[in-house]
């Protein structure tokens, strides 16, 4: 796993504000990375260091291996952003925008106007003024000069903030297109859980400027799968039982006679008539409820994200 963007205690106060606070960050190749976080949480303020927009006050940035401060020139050459202002000339069409960037950039392959405007869907718009597009023609125009260049990591800021459903639909696909065909690898800002779960393969939940958990969704959906738990008095007795009369292999044995059921949600009474039927004491049953949202509730402690 190569990493592209490594933070080491980042932290960035504002006087006396904690804004980013000991951030310990990793985005590996070829990840979507999902930074999650309330309004205020510290989600700009660490992309706007990730950018060199503004400094630390303490910590570390690595990015492609190398550090920020050091080689700050050479390392944004290779990535791309959006954050915050879209910065177009409105009496202009997605073209000629993209034409004036490509040369401030330096970037003269021949076609990479036009692949950009394909990539996001805008070769069609060609007499449309940019001051007439909508908000998510804007934003795939944002991520269109994003990657002019080529860059092998893209961070975007809230990119489908303000969005309707569909602009959101097609900055989605947007933006995995660009992760699976390119292999750009991609870190995106959010505070709406289930825009980053569609999306990202990865997450990041920042909160008062703490990174709470780094995971990936595969071992979240693990850790967060329901279950069914029965406390015993005899647990290898009660697996066996499972295991022999119903099959069920899916199951975890836990400390002090529980064991978890990831299989049969629904059926503890089936289980429970096997369990007494053959001497086991069964003094609990209970079902977990956690779902996704709950547990970054939890997490956050009572706020709510998304
Ligand atoms: P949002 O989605 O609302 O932008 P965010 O997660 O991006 O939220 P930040 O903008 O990074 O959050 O802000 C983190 C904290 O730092 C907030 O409390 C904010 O008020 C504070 N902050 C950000 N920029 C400044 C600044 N220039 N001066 C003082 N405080 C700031």
């Amino acid at each position: 796993m190569t990493a592209v963007i490594k933070t080491i205690r980042l932290t960035k106060a504002y006087g006396d504000q904690i804004a980013v606070d000991n951030l310990q960050m990793n985005v590996n190749q070829g990840q979507i990375y999902g930074f999650l976080g309330q309004n205020g949480a510290g989600k700009t303020t660490t992309i706007r260091m990730l950018l060199g927009l503004i400094k630390p006050t303490q910590g570390q940035i690595e990015i492609f291996g190398e550090n920020l401060l050091e080689k700050q020139r050479d390392i944004l050459k290779r990535i791309g952003s959006i954050v915050e202002f879209s910065g177009f000339y409105e009496n202009l069409t997605a073209r000629e925008n993209l034409l004036i960037h490509a040369k401030l950039k330096g970037v003269h392959k021949k076609n990479a106007v036009e692949e950009a405007l394909e990539i996001a869907g805008l070769q069609a718009e060609t007499k449309k003024r940019v001051g007439q597009f909508s908000l998510g023609m804007k934003q795939r125009l944002g991520i269109a000069r994003a990657i002019l260049h080529h860059p092998e990591l893209l961070i975007l800021d809230e990119p489908t903030n303000g969005l309707d459903p569909i602009g959101i639909k097609e900055i989605r696909r947007l933006i995995k297109s660009l992760a699976e065909e390119r292999k750009i690898t991609i870190l995106i800002s959010s505070h709406i859980l289930t825009e980053v779960e569609q999306l990202a393969d990865h997450i990041g939940i920042i909160h008062q400027g703490k990174l709470l958990e780094e995971i990936s969704f595969n071992e979240l959906r693990k850790r967060n799968r329901k279950y069914l738990e029965f406390q015993v008095s005899d647990e290898s007795k009660a697996a066996m039982l499972m295991e022999k009369h119903f099959a069920i292999f899916d199951y975890e044995v836990h400390d002090e006679g529980n064991i978890r059921v990831y299989s049969h949600i629904g059926e503890q009474s089936k289980l429970n008539k096997l369990f007494v039927e053959h001497g086991i004491d069964v003094f609990k049953i209970t079902t977990s409820e956690d779902r996704l949202e709950d547990y970054f509730i939890k997490l956050i402690g009572g706020g709510t994200v998304g």
